[in-house]
């Protein structure tokens, strides 16, 4: 049953990999439909569409998709929804909107990293056609019947990566810029996987976050969360707990794929020193450990690449 977050704003487990508590989609009813923050990929379509019939409505009821980004785990449904209901508007960040339209270089990639496992995670994804995609750069404001949803740019997580927030209820759908929540443990997880990773710039995300003082931030893993800044203070501790690793491993003398086991290894053994074992693996079922690692170094040693030839 999806769960009350405010006044026409819900959200709901997609039960990824049957699982509870891995991807979240959200709602936003208004007197003309609803909105999907983060729809989930098309694996998830089913779980979907049970929480729309558990608001009394439909895929045919959705008149807008909103991606926080790209990525299949938040944004491989999009295509399908359009399908099934030509009216769906989807807005995505101008650099994730081509691949929404042709995501054959996108899924080329993609596939790199999860392999053959792909298809049975995440399913199918549908191009969008053109004339359903609007493109944001941030700044913008959308706008939803009665609400108005403003637009800001956050890349870090992913180059393509925005956040909606909400003036009304001040909840701000982060996406992935929050990382990854699970259980009562507190701990926040960096997702990391490649190609995009820039603690910079993801720094630089989270200062425009906390501009809008949001009372509550939405992450799709997930759920709600009112204690903001702490959980962003714990988020940032982990960018430097998780660097400090990777570069332990960066200077061993180690295969690449080596090295990403280590970190996973670590990682998960920090965590279940933090937490019951069933909650650990939550995070890694979010994003598998090693991608981490991959994403992580590539931002480590293309920093100190350009630090030694400056
Ligand atoms: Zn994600």
């Amino acid at each position: 049953m999806p769960q009350t977050l405010a006044s026409g704003i819900a959200y709901a487990d997609l039960k990824f990999e049957e699982r509870a508590n891995i991807i979240a989609a959200c709602f936003l009813q208004d007197a003309s439909g609803v909105a999907i923050v983060d729809p989930g990929p098309s694996s998830c379509l089913p779980a979907l569409e049970d929480a729309l019939r558990q608001r009394g409505g439909s895929i045919d009821d959705v008149h807008t998709v909103l991606l926080t980004h790209i990525h299949l785990d938040h944004a491989g449904a999009a295509g399908s929804l359009v399908r099934r209901n030509a009216r769906i508007h989807v807005f995505v960040h101008e650099v994730g909107a081509p691949h929404m339209i042709d995501p054959s270089r996108f899924l080329n990639s993609a596939r790199r990293l999860y392999g053959d496992a792909m298809g049975a995670l995440f399913g199918e994804f549908v191009p969008v056609p053109a004339a359903n995609v609007t493109s944001l750069s941030g700044g913008e404001t959308i706008p939803l019947a009665s609400r108005r949803l403003e637009v800001a740019y956050t890349p870090g997580h992913a180059s393509h990566h925005v956040t909606y927030f909400d003036p009304e209820s001040r909840i701000a759908f982060v996406g992935d810029t929050a990382g990854i929540r699970q259980g009562q443990s507190g701990f926040v997880l960096p997702p990391l996987a490649p190609p995009d990773i820039n603690l910079e710039l993801w720094e630089a995300s989270i200062a425009r976050i906390l501009e809008w003082e949001p009372k509550t931030i939405f992450l799709t893993h997930f759920g709600p969360y009112d204690d903001v800044r702490p959980h962003f203070a714990e988020l940032q501790e982990n960018f430097a707990v998780t660097s400090r690793i990777v570069k332990d491993t960066l200077a061993a003398t180690a295969t690449d794929g080596e090295r990403a086991a280590t970190f996973a290894q670590k990682v998960m053994q920090l965590m279940r020193s933090r937490m019951p074992a069933a909650d650990a693996d939550a995070y890694a079922l979010a994003g598998p450990l090693e991608h981490n690692w991959i994403g992580l170094a590539r931002y480590w040693r293309k920093k100190e690449g350009a630090a030694r030839s400056a």
